[in-house]
Parts: C-alpha cells; structure tokens; sequence
C-alpha cells in the first residue's frame, strides 16, 4: 500500500502559489483574503487561523473580520457586499457553520462569485456542473490534485464517493466525473453499501464518522482517499476510514491527519491566487 502524503503534496501546491503570489505582486496585484467568522465555535477559530497562517506562508495578504454569535444577518450582509466592493480584496470566505439565526444560503449567495473562494456560490457550482469551473471547490479540488500528483487517472475507473454534500460529496463526483470517471454516489439511504463500494478502483468517503469504511468495503488494490475529520474515542483526529484494517488491502491510501484536510488550505490559497487574476484580466 501506498501512503498518499497529503504533506508533501500540499507543500508542493503552496510553492508554486507562492510563485505565482510573487509574480503577481511585481506586476501590482496584491492578492487579500478576507476571513469571515461568526461566533465562538472552537473548531471554526482553528480553521480561521490556520487559513491565515497558510496565506502568510505563501504572501497573501488576510484580513479577519471576527464577528460576535449574535450578530444579525443584515449586518454580516452589509460587511459582505462592503467587501464586495473594495478592490483591494480579492477573495471572501465565511467559515461555516453560521450561527442557527443566519441563514447560510442568503449568505453565501451574497459573496461576489468572483471573489467565492470557497466556490459555494451558485454560479460557481452551475459552472462545474457544465463542466466549465472557475474556482473550485477546495476539497474535492484537493483530491484531485493527490490524484494527479500520484499519476492516478480516473478515466474508465470505477469512482464511489460516500457523501452528498454540497460542499465534499456532490462537487466530488461532478470533479471525478469531469476527469471521465465512471461515478456512484452513496448516502444514508443507499442499500447494501458494500456491493457498491468494493467495486470501486478509486473510493472517496466523506462521511464524518470514524472507522465507517471498513476493509471489507474495499476492493483489492483501490485507490481510498478518507476525506472525514472525525475524533476517535480517545478525542484523537482521524478520518472515516479504518486505517490499520485498510492498509492491508488498499492500494493507496490517505491518512488522517496528514491528508486530505492539508490539500484543502492549499487549494484555498490556489483559488485565491486564481480569484485575484480574474479581477485583474477581466476587470469588476
Ligand atoms: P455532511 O454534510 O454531514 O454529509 C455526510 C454525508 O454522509 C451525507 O451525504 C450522508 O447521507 C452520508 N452518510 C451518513 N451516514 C451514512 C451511511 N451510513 N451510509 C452512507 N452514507 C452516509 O458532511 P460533509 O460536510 O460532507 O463532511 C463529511 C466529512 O468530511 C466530515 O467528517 C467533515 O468534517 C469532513 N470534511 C473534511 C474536509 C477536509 O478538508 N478534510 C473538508 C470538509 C469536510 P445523507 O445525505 O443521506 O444524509
């Protein structure tokens, strides 16, 4: 079995984001993130500063705007469409959850889908769809560049995902299905799981929960990519995927930590990078 290093490969995208900040910044365009959170949840605050940490690394400029739990909709709408017009940022990202009195929906549609760089936007999802995307999605755009950077191609392939989200499992078949996979996806209501998943070369399960995907699950030598982020009954990081059982059969894996979740800033720091040349070539 091969270890997919999402270390390694996430160090190689940031190099050449770092590059490319660089070049962008001697022809004057200073790409600036600006990093939106809501309320106090601890998980969110690590995101929000590791997020910043990772634009230091690659000279992005971040702004945060850290806004109390009880903030009204408005207001987070008003600070938006502020944002929107000021062209000296070039990205927007609101870390989710949102407080339960916001509605998630009104919020991202507001992002100017020039500056989404969570590519959550509507406009921004209809162009995957049609297979035309702008800014992608972080973390299905994170597997895929493990894919690549592995020489794994999809095409022909057998490809389940586990997971319908909008933010993992749907953009993740639209992506693999672009790169001519041949895709199923899975969720809570499938029946008889495992006859679907130990068909597939390339498995990618975005469940949320730990030890989910077990060896029997997996066809001989598949390619797993485990999305999760789950805590163990020890409180300790890992993803949905039963490592030690796993490892035996796969023919790569991702781990948790060290995997999927270091691809999603990096693909991150990538859209901002592709966010800021957008505005500078085709204008506001
Ligand atoms: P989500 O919105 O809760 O979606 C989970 C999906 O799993 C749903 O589509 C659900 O089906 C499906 N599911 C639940 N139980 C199932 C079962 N028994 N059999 C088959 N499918 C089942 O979660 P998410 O936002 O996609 O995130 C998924 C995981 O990825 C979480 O652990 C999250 O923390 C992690 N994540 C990691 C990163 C990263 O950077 N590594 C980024 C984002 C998310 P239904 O639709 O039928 O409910």
């Amino acid at each position: 079995m091969k270890r997919i290093d999402g270390r390694e490969i996430s160090e190689y995208i940031k190099t050449q984001v770092r590059a490319e900040v660089e070049t962008l910044k001697a022809g004057g365009v200073f790409p600036c993130l600006a990093v939106i959170i809501v309320g106090d949840d601890p998980a969110s605050r690590t995101y929000v500063n590791n997020k910043k940490k990772v634009c230091e690394q690659v000279g992005i400029r971040s702004l945060e705007f850290a806004l109390p739990a009880a903030t009204a909709q408005e207001d987070l709408l008003s600070l938006i469409r502020k944002l929107n017009a000021d062209d000296s940022v070039t990205g927007i990202l609101c870390q989710l959850p949102l407080p339960k009195t916001i509605e998630e929906k009104v919020v991202l549609n507001a992002i100017d889908p020039k500056k989404d760089v969570d590519a959550f936007h509507p406009v921004n999802v209809g162009h995957i769809m049609i297979g035309d995307p702008v800014l992608l999605p972080c973390t299905p755009a994170g597997v895929m560049e493990m894919l690549r950077y592995e020489g794994i191609d999809p095409s022909g392939k057998n490809c389940v995902v586990i997971g319908r989200s909008n933010i993992v499992g749907k953009p993740m078949a639209m992506l693999l299905m672009a790169a001519d996979g041949t895709v199923t996806v899975c969720h809570s209501k499938t029946v008889d799981l495992v006859s679907i998943t130990s068909q597939a070369d390339i498995l990618v399960s975005s469940v949320g929960k730990a030890k989910f995907v077990t060896a029997d699950m997996v066809k001989p030598g598949a390619v797993v990519i485990d999305v999760g982020m789950n805590r163990d009954e020890n409180g300790k990081l890992c993803g949905d995927v039963d490592f030690t059982a796993v490892q035996e059969k796969a023919g790569y894996l991702t781990p948790v930590p060290g995997g999927v979740g270091l691809m999603t800033v990096a693909m991150l720091m990538k859209n901002t990078v592709t966010a800021a040349k957008m505005q500078m070539t085709k204008g506001k």
